[in-house]
């Protein structure tokens, strides 16, 4: 669940405002996004995902968190990070492990039945 806009950060860029499927935010007077409709938040990590600053932070517990004061700097844009999105960064997908695959032979199968 969205949890947290970094006024500091933020570019009033808008992207989170256009890429939210559930209208969450409203724009601010002074062009930062408020969080207007927490509720109504998906958890999708779209918002974090497209923001250019790291301005952003999504939960991934599907409730709102009951002490923000836990979250730290590290949290904001952190899954934009761990997808590789932004300058500078290899995307997450480059960069994914998964086991090792054959070359010779049949793949693996899962046991019938
Ligand atoms: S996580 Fe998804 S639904 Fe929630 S505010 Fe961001 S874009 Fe909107
Ligand atoms: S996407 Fe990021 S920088 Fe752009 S308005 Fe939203 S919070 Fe601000």
């Amino acid at each position: 669940m969205i949890e947290l806009v970094l006024g500091q950060a933020c570019i009033g860029c808008d992207k989170c405002i256009e890429a939210c499927p559930t209208d969450v935010f409203e724009r601010g007077t002074d062009g930062i996004p408020e969080i207007a409709r927490q509720s109504d938040c998906q958890t999708c990590f779209m918002c974090e995902a497209y923001c250019p600053a790291d301005a952003l932070y999504v939960s991934p517990e599907s409730t709102p968190l009951s002490d923000r004061s836990v979250l730290d700097d590290a949290a904001v844009g952190s899954y934009r990070e761990k997808l590789g999105w932004g300058k500078g960064r290899t995307v997450g997908s480059l960069l994914a492990v998964g086991p090792a695959i054959p070359h010779d032979g049949q793949p693996p199968r899962l046991p019938a039945g």
